[in-house]
């Protein structure tokens, strides 16, 4: 017997009549003689209700909370799934990350899964059950719950394939695939039959949610076959992969991500270790940090700029405005209005003249430019928040629609 791992992301269960499909989808699975391990999410918007729910209550409340609220959104989904499979004469169990033992990291809101205990799920399945599981949940050392990011279902279930050698992964969503850009913003994207892990990492650690970052870091490490598709539509989907045959003549995809903000630290001493000391404080308070650009020093004095995902903006500038003697700097500045527009693709490692391509469809667009990064497979621009959706379609046009 082989064994699938099925995730369904909030709208495939959004309501009784999704959950209803979702079963069917797995039933179908089940009985065609496969063992099947379930990942859902929390149906539709529930976790951002209660992220407001939270709000009403306390605007700072503690992380370890937080996870303790959000996780709640998962239990509901698989008990309401399992029912659905019970309903239709199927053996089959819920269990909680906690009941599983996923085991994770303490840091609560990103929190990364180190060890999954195999006993009780590999119990279930030997009796041939169904086994539902919460996804975007794990607990830490100590036995708190903690949650790994939004959109961290994927996650679970490529963490449990990779566990119990899943011969295929599939992350049931609302669109049959990853597209060369989000379909909502670029209604005529292209549909990919294939993508390499690389791309889509890329892809997915810039801001394209189909899939969690991570679990495209997980699939690649552990292997896990991977495949994107729809719970509404019986159609083929997307195969996440090491290699494809798909040729590098273009780009795999444009990605946006408008949940980051900058900060800059002006008139920082021109001294060795002056840019150690300001991301060492910050990597302490787990604070991530992506594009950076310091300024070419004046006499005694540079700039450096960066950006951190915009929850982080807060605490970022407070920590640093703390160790404002320490660091020495003159002052800071923050933009919470900015986003990011990336291109991605294996092809950029051997065409340097994508990148031009890139930026002269920003310059017809009429579309600024304020920071660039690159990584072997990625080109990416920071920009006004304003201009982003537009520099994604005049993008996409200049690499898809022009021959
Ligand atoms: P789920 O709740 O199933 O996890 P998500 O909302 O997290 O679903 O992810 C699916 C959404 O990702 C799509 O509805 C689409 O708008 C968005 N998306 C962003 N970039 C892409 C892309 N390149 N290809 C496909 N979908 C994308
Ligand atoms: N329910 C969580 C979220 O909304 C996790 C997920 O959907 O993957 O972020
Ligand atoms: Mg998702």
């Amino acid at each position: 017997m082989s064994l699938i791992v099925q995730k369904f992301g909030g709208s495939s269960v959004r309501d009784a009549q999704r959950i209803r499909n979702v079963a069917g989808i797995i039933a179908e699975t089940y009985l065609e003689g496969n063992d099947v391990l379930v990942v859902l999410s929390a149906q539709g918007d529930t976790t951002d209700d209660l992220i407001a729910k939270a709000e009403e209550i306390n605007s700072h409340p503690s992380k370890r909370e937080m996870d303790m609220l959000l996780s709640t959104g998962e239990q509901i989904s698989v008990a309401l799934c399992a029912m659905a499979l019970e309903s239709m004469g199927l053996p089959c169990v819920s269990l909680t990350a906690w009941q599983v033992g996923i085991q994770t990291t303490a840091v609560h809101g990103d929190a990364r899964i180190k060890r999954i205990d195999s006993e009780r799920v590999q119990a279930e399945l030997d009796q041939h059950r169904i086994v539902l599981i919460t996804g975007f949940q794990g607990m830490d050392r100590a036995g708190d719950v903690t949650t790994l990011g939004r959109g961290g279902s994927d996650t679970s279930a490529v963490a449990l394939a990779a566990a119990f050698r899943a011969k295929l992964c599939q992350i049931y969503t609302d669109v049959d695939g990853v597209y060369t850009a989000d379909p909502r913003i670029v209604p005529n994207a292209r549909h990919l039959d294939e993508i390499t892990y690389d791309e889509m990492l890329e892809l997915a650690s810039q801001g394209a949610g189909v899939l969690h970052n991570r679990s495209v870091e997980l699939a690649k490490k552990f292997r896990v076959d991977l495949e994107v598709l729809s719970s509404l539509e019986r159609k083929p989907g997307t195969k996440v992969k090491e290699v494809t045959k798909v040729e590098k003549t273009t780009i795999a995809g444009v990605a946006k991500d408008t949940s980051i903000a900058r900060i800059a630290l002006i008139g920082l001493r021109h001294n060795p270790g002056v840019a150690f000391q300001v991301f060492d404080l910050l990597s302490k308070h787990n604070i991530n940090v992506d594009l950076i650009l310091q300024s070419i020093g004046r006499e005694d004095s540079k700039d450096i700029s960066f950006t951190v995902h915009e929850k982080d903006l807060e605490d970022a500038r407070a920590i640093l405005t703390e160790n404002q003697e320490v660091l020495c700097f003159d002052h800071i500045e923050v933009d919470g209005n900015i986003g990011k527009v990336s291109i991605v693709g294996a092809g950029l490692m051997t065409n340097c003249g994508m990148a031009a391509r890139m930026f002269e469809a920003l310059y017809e667009a009429g579309i600024n430019i304020q920071m660039i990064n690159t990584s072997e497979i990625r080109v990416s621009v920071l920009l006004d928040e304003g201009d982003v959706d537009r520099a994604v379609r005049a993008i996409h046009a200049k690499f898809f629609d022009e021959i």
